[in-house]
């Protein structure tokens, strides 16, 4: 049986409390240091199964630039978002885009859509 203690800073909000969780054998058996429910479910979620937004861009097709800001409409497993960066090099969206349009549903059958994070006028 190993115990162990895992000090991070929570990223949920501009506070960035400093969480401390106690795991035995991978299993979270108490955080503290937050000061909200949020920072106990980052800490639990950091450890078994950790995930983090996508931010990076796509081609545009007929758009006044040449690239389109795309974010992921949630969070992807951490250890996944290096394969959606790379399937996102595939897509070519079209203008006339509206932040929150859909670029990629569903990537990598992950169940989160890749949306756009701005406007894209014609150009
Ligand atoms: S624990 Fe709560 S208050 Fe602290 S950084 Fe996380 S979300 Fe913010």
């Amino acid at each position: 049986m190993t115990t162990e203690e895992k000090v991070f800073h929570c990223i949920m909000c501009p506070m960035g409390c400093e969480l401390r969780a106690t795991v035995e054998d991978g299993v979270v058996l108490r955080v503290t240091g937050n000061q909200c429910p949020r920072g106990a479910k980052y800490a639990r979620d950091e450890i078994t199964a950790p995930r983090r937004m996508l931010t990076t861009t796509v081609r545009i097709a007929g758009g006044v630039l040449p690239l389109l800001p795309v974010v992921s409409a949630a969070p992807l497993p951490k250890d996944r978002i290096l394969d959606c960066a790379c399937a996102l090099r595939n897509v070519t969206a079209t203008a006339p885009v509206r932040a929150g349009d859909v670029v990629a549903a569903d990537i990598l059958g992950l169940g989160v859509d890749i949306v756009a994070s701005r406007d894209m006028a014609l150009r």
